[in-house]
């Protein structure tokens, strides 16, 4: 992106060093710890930029033959160019590590943000803001040939914007993808939303919930433009054709994922592709909206049982939930993966569900998000840095730290 300094700040070191590697980045703090490594906020040296560097000990890996997970994630990492997915900056590669350096999303991820919430759950207007914008970068992904296989809200991270990115692709599945455009069909009929009409006509929200040519939302001056497309657009007979990108013969037969968002048919070993990812996309929009997940049992046997064979979703009364919203989720939580909302066309039939109704999707990255993180610059960064450390001294977080430094 145009804005993005952190190119140039990279650059600058190659050209001055050579090559990059742990040695040229600050290890400030420990931002979160996985299956596979730990992610720590870096400052590269000589710039005042931060990033994310993932840390994975090699030996760690051999021993739990997770080195195809590493390569599978840095394979997709190198493909992404998406405003809500990771950018790869660098990887480099020792004897001990292996390090991937990506964006640093300073508002954490989003278990943690629902965590902090009065409710423990999010308002119905900032699940849809975040809900959408998965769905773009998992319609990407999938444009890609990636099913993502690890939707869960640990892995959704807010950037410095306030917008999202999806993170994690070591679980992810690698397939061919056949991008296609097609004729539209009408979309999917489901409750009216009610919602009092949009009446600014200098409105440019992407979720003002009139559809463009319903209520002017362009500035006056672009209005007889406006007018002239939008009766444009009202005389075609047929409607604009669809870019379907599902890649409907994926396979695997591999049991990955997080129990309480498995879906049914990787549980029953059945076999499964793409619809796993929209199955993992109603069960993050339940946890969203309730602070839990619908099939959560009292064990992770319980769970798994639940999800194959409890007969319908429960929905709490409390929140309130729009009947546009438990509908999308009880689409997406259909069992039989064929008949689940997606597995046809992909994210394109989501975007058609009428708990969109009236989102710019072209738009979406303009729209205010819910929440913005407390801190964005490097100072303020630094000084929340400098307390963590205080309390992290006998922790043995700097002693890997330090062992990283002479490892380097
Ligand atoms: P693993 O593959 O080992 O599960 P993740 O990539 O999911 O590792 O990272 C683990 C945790 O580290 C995440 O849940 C998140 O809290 C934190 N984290 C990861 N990447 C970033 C980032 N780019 N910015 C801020 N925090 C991050
Ligand atoms: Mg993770």
């Amino acid at each position: 992106m145009s804005k993005d300094t952190k190119w140039d700040a990279i650059q600058r070191v190659l050209n001055q060093h050579g090559s990059l590697g742990l040695r040229h980045f600050k290890l400030l703090r420990k931002l979160g710890g996985g299956d596979i490594g730990n992610v720590y906020l870096g400052k590269l040296t000589g710039a005042e930029c931060l990033f994310a560097v993932k840390v994975m000990d090699n030996e760690f890996l051999a021993a739990r033959k997770k080195i195809p997970r590493v390569q599978t994630e840095r394979e997709i990492l190198q493909m992404l160019d998406h405003p809500f997915l990771p950018t790869l900056y660098a990887q480099f590669m020792t004897n001990k590590f292996s390090c991937l350096v990506m964006d640093y999303c300073p508002g954490g991820d989003l278990h943690v943000l629902r965590q902090k919430q009065l409710s423990k759950s999010f308002s119905e207007p900032a699940v849809r803001f975040y809900i959408a914008e998965v769905l773009l970068a998992l319609e990407y992904l999938h444009m890609l040939g990636v099913v993502y296989r690890d939707l869960k809200p640990e892995n959704v991270l807010v950037r410095e914007d306030g917008h999202i990115m999806l993170t994690d692709f070591d679980l992810s599945l690698r397939c061919a993808a056949t991008p296609t455009l097609l004729k539209s069909s009408p979309p999917i009929k489901s409750p009216k939303r009610v919602s009092s009409p949009c009446t600014d006509s200098r409105c440019i929200d992407p979720f003002c919930l009139q559809p463009a040519w319903q209520v002017p939302c362009f500035t006056p001056r672009l209005e007889s433009r406006t007018r002239k497309l939008k009766s444009d657009l009202a005389a075609q007979s047929s409607p604009m054709p669809q870019l379907i990108v599902e890649p409907t013969s994926a396979r695997s037969n591999s049991f990955v994922g997080t129990h309480e968002y498995l879906a049914p048919e990787i549980i029953k070993g059945e076999g499964h592709g793409s619809p796993v990812d929209w199955w993992t996309l109603g069960i993050f929009f339940y946890e969203l909206l309730y602070g839990k997940t619908p099939f959560k049992g009292t064990g992770s046997d319980d769970t798994l049982c639940n999800v194959v064979s409890s007969e319908c979703v429960k929905f709490p009364e409390s929140p309130m939930i729009s009947s546009q919203a438990i509908d999308l989720m009880r689409r997406l939580l259909i069992k039989d993966p064929k008949s689940r909302l997606g597995s046809v066309k992909g994210a394109a039939e989501i975007k058609q569900h009428a708990f969109f109704h009236g989102l710019n999707w072209a738009l979406i990255r303009c729209a205010v998000p819910p929440e913005l993180p407390k801190f964005c610059d490097i100072r303020s960064a630094t000084l929340d840095i400098c307390l963590h450390n205080k309390d992290d001294v006998d922790t043995g977080e700097h002693f890997e730290f330090e062992m990283f430094r002479q490892n380097f």
